[in-house]
């Protein structure tokens, strides 16, 4: 089996697969001989990705913990990839959308977790590959319940990384600074707002301020790590964070 079909045989799921990183991962995994599940709560979008890569769609929200806690999943490979955002100060932020992000974000990881685990360790064999941020790793104003809800999975990674690794369960975290995608558009409005800065100053000066290399991270290029995460070689890569952040955390 040649090193491009590493994921034959292996059954993957990817949240939030319907657009962005976690559509790019879903290509990713299928491309490398994986059957994906494309998990989403936008049936459309799930629909459409899974039908391209020839996957299966899941149309869910990651929000709804009652039916999350009650699952049992079958999976080789967990990507905990769907994430949303809201920038506000502290004092002005909702307490409803604080709650709702740690909950999508942290909560729901660790509940598909807690889901695949048994099987993964009957079959002595797991990848779980969780998209963090450099903001699981730094924390920038106006983004409280982001920023706490990847530094919260950076640490859940490595407690799985602690009780999977001799069991053939594998958890890392990658951690990219921006990429493009529609989650980083919807952001731009807001950023300009909270800065008081017009929006075509936002790339240069707000997202691109902390890299040394001044481009946004095509989501390609985060799936493609992500890919290598989940493949037999990686068996060592295990609660570690992998940057891809153009040099931002080597501030
Ligand atoms: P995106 O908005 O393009 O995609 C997110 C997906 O999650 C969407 O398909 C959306 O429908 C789905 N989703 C949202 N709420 C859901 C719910 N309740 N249940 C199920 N699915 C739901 O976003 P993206 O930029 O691809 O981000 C993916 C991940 O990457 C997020 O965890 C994000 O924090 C992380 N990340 C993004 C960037 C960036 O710059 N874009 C940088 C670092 C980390």
């Amino acid at each position: 089996m040649g090193d491009d079909m590493a994921l034959a045989g292996r059954r993957a799921l990817v949240t939030g697969g319907g657009s962005g990183i976690g559509a790019a991962t879903a290509r990713a995994l299928a491309a490398a001989g994986a059957s994906v599940t494309v998990a989403d709560i936008d049936p459309a979008a799930a629909r459409r990705v899974a039908e391209e890569i020839g996957g299966d769609d899941w149309v869910i929200d990651l929000t709804d913990t009652t039916l999350l806690a009650g699952l049992s999943l079958d999976h080789h490979i967990l990507i905990n990839n769907a994430g949303i955002q809201h920038v506000a100060p502290i004092e002005d932020f909702p307490p409803e959308k604080f709650r709702l992000i740690l909950t999508l974000m942290l909560e729901a990881p660790f509940l598909l977790v807690r889901a695949v685990l048994p099987q993964m360790y009957a079959a002595g064999f797991g990848r779980i590959v969780n998209i963090s941020s450099v903001h699981g790793l730094r924390a920038s104003p106006f983004k409280a319940a982001y920023v706490a809800a990847k530094h919260g999975l950076e640490g859940l990674s490595k407690v799985i990384a602690l009780e999977g690794g001799g069991r053939g369960v594998t958890s890392t975290c990658v951690s990219p600074g921006y990429v493009r995608t529609p989650l980083v558009d919807k952001q731009i409005a807001d950023q300009a707002r909270a800065h008081g800065i017009s929006e075509d100053k936002v790339v240069e000066r707000i997202f691109l301020a902390e890299s040394a290399v001044k481009r946004l991270a095509e989501p390609a290029e985060v799936a493609d790590l992500v890919r290598w995460l989940c493949t037999d070689k990686a068996g060592l890569a295990n609660g570690s964070s992998f940057t891809l952040d153009g040099g931002w955390s080597a501030r």
